[in-house]
């Protein structure tokens, strides 16, 4: 067999590191990308929040770190243009895969080519959508060209500006368990359970065998039955390869989804006042726990903008909308800040409601007009009916809150695990503290379990998928899976592995 013939797979993020999975299948002159993340851990080694890649270098910056593979025919041609690329390359790509809406996983869509598809599931999407509405600078779902330029009514050449014409992306949605054919491969889409709504794992049927990847899973939450099926459809298939996350492989034991909605019900009812929040918004599972936790007790969950505007894209799909509560559900209160001038509490007959709504971005200010949404009065003077979501971004609400003796804060989101995120937590607290809402460390409530399936989870995974060969990803701790396979292979960055 000559080697052109062969299937290969290589890695360009994603290994012996947690997250930026970039993986690219060459199979009979068809190319797909298994997604094509940021490699987070790796980014922050060399930019942060006010050293960030020069968009006038194209990806250079990018390629410069290996933090993005220099390929031709793959990222945005105005980007393209300044950097080693003239911007006139064929397009040599046939799709991208995104197994779910996490930035280690999707976020250098923004790179790539707009005609270049998006292969997703429709929550996917409609996280995606969430993000680049709300104020994400990737261009997901639409995409906006960069270094345009006008001639004004003068006559002379001035850059673009004004409305943008936004060009939507090629994004294919897959139905869960429907093969899909591009070219030479055949996809097979499988949900399985992580913290966001609508993660799919892949079996990839190539003309010389079949790659299982896992995405990122979990058997403790809500749908620890689709990561059965997973694995059960992998053993069927009879894998060659398995590319297998083990981001918590050092980990025993994982608490499940169901406990997090007990500790916080728990909570809530021996809590004579407000109870605060914080969990991640696009965890739309971690918001049913404190949904039903708010429910339960009688009392009213306060969601912010955001998560409002999650919930109503998600009550787009004749799937999701059966499984979430609408952002005017009777348990649910959309609370409207003071942003701005701070007019949303004055007198709308001096100020007038187009003033009023000045403060507030577009996508967010329908919201305003909702039977349900209220302002910071309603929970100060209701404190004992309400379970307040306020993200770390938000806790200046707290000031005109004001919590009374007696109220609980319960922090729902992973440990820190580096130093900013350390300083960021240590801010938090101080906040807690200053409202009396953490007088003792027995008072910080951190319930939370993980996206990620641990040890006794990956070894279930890896035994039985029965694949010929396994590839440790999204981990930094290989040397785990060779206990439970016979054939492990462990790749570096930019390798390629041949079927
Ligand atoms: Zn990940």
């Amino acid at each position: 067999m000559s080697s052109n013939s062969k299937t290969k797979i290589t890695f360009y993020g994603g290994v012996h590191e947690i997250g930026g999975n970039k993986f690219l299948v060459e199979d009979k002159g068809t190319r797909i990308f298994l997604d094509f993340g940021m490699q987070m851990s790796k980014f922050n080694q060399y930019f942060a929040e006010f050293v960030t890649p020069r968009t006038c270098n194209g990806m250079n910056d990018l390629f410069e770190f290996e933090l993005l593979p220099p390929l031709k025919g793959l990222y945005r041609t105005d980007y393209s243009k300044h950097c080693v690329f003239d911007g006139n390359e064929e397009t040599q790509f046939d799709a991208v895969l995104l197994t779910h809406a996490h930035i280690d996983h999707c976020a250098y869509v923004h790179y790539l080519r707009p005609e270049i598809p998006i292969y997703c599931s429709e929550a996917t999407k409609l996280i995606l959508q969430a993000l680049q509405d709300v104020g994400a600078k990737e261009d997901y779902i639409y995409f906006d060209e960069c270094f345009q330029t006008y001639i004004n009514n003068k006559g002379t050449r001035s850059r673009k500006r004004g409305e943008i014409e936004r060009i939507p992306r090629n994004i294919k949605v897959f139905d869960d368990s429907k093969p899909f054919r591009i070219d030479s491969i055949e996809i097979e889409p499988i949900s399985v359970d992580h913290s966001l709504p609508g993660v799919s794992g892949f079996i990839v049927h190539t003309s010389n065998g079949s790659i299982g990847y896992t995405a990122d899973i979990r058997f403790h939450g809500r749908r620890q039955e689709n990561s059965e099926r997973f694995v059960e459809e992998c053993r069927r298939t009879g894998l060659e390869i398995l590319l297998c996350e083990g981001t918590r492989i050092r980990e025993s034991v994982s608490p499940n989804e169901s406990s997090v909605e007990e500790d916080v019900k728990n909570i809530v009812n021996r809590t004579k006042n407000l109870v605060v929040c914080n969990y991640p918004a696009k965890d739309l599972d971690r918001f049913l726990s404190f949904y039903n936790a708010a429910k339960d007790s009688g009392r009213f969950m306060v969601i912010d903008f955001k998560q409002a505007y999650i919930l109503t894209l998600f009550q787009t799909s004749e799937f999701w909308k059966n499984t979430l509560p609408k952002p005017t559900d009777k348990y649910l209160k959309i609370y409207i800040p003071r942003r701005g001038w701070g007019l949303i509490d004055k007198d709308i007959n001096f100020w007038t409601k187009k003033l009023i709504l000045e403060d507030y971005d577009n996508w967010s200010d329908h919201f305003i007009d909702e039977s349900n949404a209220v302002y910071y009065s309603f929970i100060k003077d209701r404190q004992n009916e309400c379970l307040f979501y306020c993200s770390d971004f938000q806790v200046q609400e707290l000031i005109d809150i004001r919590p009374k003796e007696n109220s609980a804060y319960v922090r729902s989101s992973t440990e820190p695990f580096n130093d900013e995120m350390e300083l960021d937590q240590e801010r938090v607290k101080r906040w807690l503290v200053h409202f009396g809402l953490l007088k003792k460390e027995s008072e910080w409530y951190h319930i939370h379990v993980s996206g990620h399936g641990s040890r006794d989870q990956l070894q279930h995974i890896v035994k039985d998928s029965d694949s010929k060969k396994v590839i440790p990803i999204h981990t930094e701790n290989e040397e785990y899976f060779a206990n439970w396979h016979n054939n492990v292979v462990n790749v570096t960055l930019n390798s390629s592995v041949e079927i």
